[in-house]
């Protein structure tokens, strides 16, 4: 049983289709990556998986219950399980990635927890081993804004983390980063993976190969091809529209 099930949706900006009968599935704790050339949608459609775009037409259908998440706000989409990290991290800068951390924690638990929420043991331990998957255990104490651009990726995934969502869609998370941080960051993705649906949108090929994930290719709002990375990179279409630029 799919975890997020798209079906048919289309959306127009200015006459123009950005996103053209598009449909999409994705299970629990499947890992899958989204790439396909500049304009071809990609950020049009998670805008619409987290509501901030509503399609013209189709069904975006969620979870065990079959909720359609277009008739929900952003903000009921987020508490549903649906994370978001875009590109540039964004981390409160003066605070130090354990306050960080703590901080997503506390969101986690709603709106009155900022005013009577005091961590428990159990929280503080919760944030030991965030920082322990994000590979931060030895910066706890340090202030996000020193942080490398590579640990300050890593430390907003950790916070996304801390909200335990069941979807995460993250954007081009290998931006940016050195060969040895993009293999970290590949660890992290895989591992968050094995206990919730991981959306990777990426243009790094070789940072695909190694999340080894189905791959989706979309072209002009529609799904041009779907497989192994081996399988769609074979493709004459892909090659064609993406690959051969
Ligand atoms: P990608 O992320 O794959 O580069 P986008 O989803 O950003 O693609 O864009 C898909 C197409 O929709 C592009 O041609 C883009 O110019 C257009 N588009 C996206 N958002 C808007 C908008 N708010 N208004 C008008 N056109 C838009």
């Amino acid at each position: 049983m799919s975890l997020l099930e798209v079906s048919g949706v289309s959306v127009s900006f200015d006459g123009f289709k950005a996103i053209n009968n598009l449909s999409f599935q994705i299970g629990d704790a499947e890992m899958r990556a989204v790439i396909g050339p500049n304009g071809a949608g990609k950020t049009t459609f998670m805008d619409i998986i987290t509501g901030k775009t509503r399609p013209d037409e189709g069904r975006v259908i969620w979870g065990e219950k079959s909720k359609s998440l277009l008739s929900m706000s952003e903000a009921q989409i987020a508490r549903e399980g649906i994370g978001r990290k875009f590109q540039k991290p964004t981390v409160f800068e003066d605070q130090t990635v354990h306050a960080n951390l703590l901080m997503a924690l506390k969101n986690e638990r709603g709106p009155l927890s900022v005013l009577f929420w005091k961590p428990k043991p159990d929280d503080l331990a919760r944030v030991e081993a965030l920082a322990s998957e994000i590979a931060l255990s030895d910066q706890l104490a340090r202030k996000a804004g020193e942080l490398s651009h590579g640990q300050k990726q890593w430390l907003e995934i950790g916070m996304l983390l801390a909200q335990d969502p069941k979807l995460l869609l993250v954007d081009e998370p290998a931006a940016g980063m050195t060969p040895s941080e993009r293999e970290h960051t590949t660890s992290i993705l895989v591992e968050a993976a094995k206990t919730r649906a991981v959306v990777v949108v990426e243009h790094d090929m070789e940072f695909i190969r190694r999340l080894n994930c189905r791959v989706t290719v979309l072209h002009e709002g529609s799904v041009l091809a779907e497989g192994s990375l081996d399988h769609v990179t074979s493709d004459p279409r892909v090659i064609d529209v993406y690959l051969g630029r």
